[in-house]
């Protein structure tokens, strides 16, 4: 199987026929600001709201200050909900639940542990107790208490929106609230009524996964409420600060579409994360100049063509020796491309509805030395050396890398 990003099918689509091509987005992905600041792409902005209404005002929640003992709603986020039902406005609370079980960070610091090579974060592993990286292999004993100030280390294990909504319910009991999560949506048929219903004024409060981070218009809202805005952030993928950036700023643009200004809490303890700061001052320059100076010290895209190869069965131990066999068929294929292989190592999602999960990791400098690897890799996919119970999939300029 061979995956390619639709965006750039659409883009080369549009090349060969000589038509214009149009890419809309309040937040473009790094390689398409890339692409604009090279004047390979002309760039239309809108700068403003329709009407010329203000952008919301945004403010951070210290989680290690303010937090109240590891609960999902912290004091000041409580006393802005109160104001607004006091005032019949709504609110939105938006909890990203992608997190994985074993994303570790310190509570009292804001410490995560993250790979001295690939700068992206180590993955908790249990049996032996070590964080992984799960591009190169890396690993390393895990410590219990925080390497940075000592505190005891929590395993996060992605607290959900049922409980923000109990905490909810137990703090502001006059809220009316609704929920809305794939569990919400499996449940009550379709996520269409709950949102309906919220439009119509029949709740003060929607609490949501990413179903309700984007285009959501509704103008009584003058409040949301981002829970955890480290779970994206410290995502163990090259991408999560880029991800972390659009989220917010695509969060807060559900914020006073109306005739009320709004405001945005983000709750984190990375408050100095350039990510966090730039969506905060709703300065995406500030953010790209950054990131993309980071992504070229780190060997990432843009600067470089990615591509993965994924390797997936039931048996575990059969992916693993499939996965070192593909390793030393391209090769030396790879070394004569000058294409950097990273791993195998199992992928962070290790286990995806029954199936091991393992990848290799491809970083060259242009696109054809990086056909010529995967070539090599997709024709022992076909041969006879690969075990039948193992699947392969190569992922072009993959959009997760997870
Ligand atoms: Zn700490
Ligand atoms: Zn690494």
């Amino acid at each position: 199987m061979l995956r390619y990003h639709g965006r750039d099918v659409a883009v080369r689509r549009a090349q060969m026929l000589g038509i214009p091509v149009v890419l809309g987005s309040a937040t473009p992905s790094l390689e398409s600001l890339a692409n604009a600041a090279r004047g390979k792409y002309a760039r239309l902005s809108l700068r403003e709201r329709v009407d010329r209404r203000p952008m919301p005002v945004t403010r951070v929640v210290d989680l290690r200050r303010d937090g109240s003992g590891g609960a999902l709603l912290s004091r000041p986020l409580l006393a802005a909900l109160g104001e607004r039902i006091a005032r019949k406005e709504q609110a939105l609370l938006f909890l990203n639940r992608r997190g994985h079980s074993h994303h570790t960070q310190c509570r009292a610091c804001g410490f995560v542990p993250g790979c001295p090579h690939c700068d992206i974060t180590l993955t908790l592993h249990l049996s032996p107790r070590e964080w992984r990286c799960h591009y190169c292999d890396h690993r390393e004993p895990a410590s219990g208490a925080c390497p940075q100030c000592g505190a005891a280390l929590l395993r996060l294990s992605g607290a959900g929106t049922q409980r923000a909504e109990r905490e909810l319910a137990a703090a502001l009991p006059s809220a009316r609230v609704l929920r809305l999560d794939t569990d919400v949506a499996r449940e009550q048929g379709t996520s269409e009524d709950v949102l309906q219903r919220f439009a119509r004024g029949e709740a003060d409060v929607l609490l949501g996964t990413q179903m309700i981070a984007k285009g959501l218009d509704f103008p009584r809202v003058t409040l949301v409420g981002v829970l955890d805005a480290d779970v994206a952030l410290h995502l163990p993928d090259f991408r999560a600060a880029e991800r972390t950036f659009q989220l917010l700023i695509q969060v807060a643009g559900r914020a006073g579409r109306g005739r009320m200004p709004g405001e945005v809490l983000v709750q984190t303890c990375s408050p100095e994360h350039p990510a966090i700061l730039a969506a905060c001052r709703d300065d995406e320059a500030a953010f790209a100049t950054r990131e993309l100076a980071e992504r070229r010290e780190a060997g990432y895209p843009p600067f470089v063509r990615l591509a993965t190869l994924l390797l997936t069965g039931a048996d575990e131990g059969d992916v693993e020796r499939a996965s070192n066999a593909l390793a030393d068929a391209i090769r030396g294929d790879a070394e004569a491309q000058g294409v950097t292989v990273l791993g195998p190592a199992p992928q962070a999602l290790a286990r995806l509805r029954g199936r091991h999960r393992w990848h290799l990791l491809l970083k060259a400098a242009s696109a054809p030395k990086l056909r010529t690897v995967l070539a090599t890799g997709l024709a022992w996919a076909e041969s006879k050396a690969r075990p039948a119970s193992v699947r392969v999939v190569a992922d072009v300029d993959p959009v997760e890398v997870l």
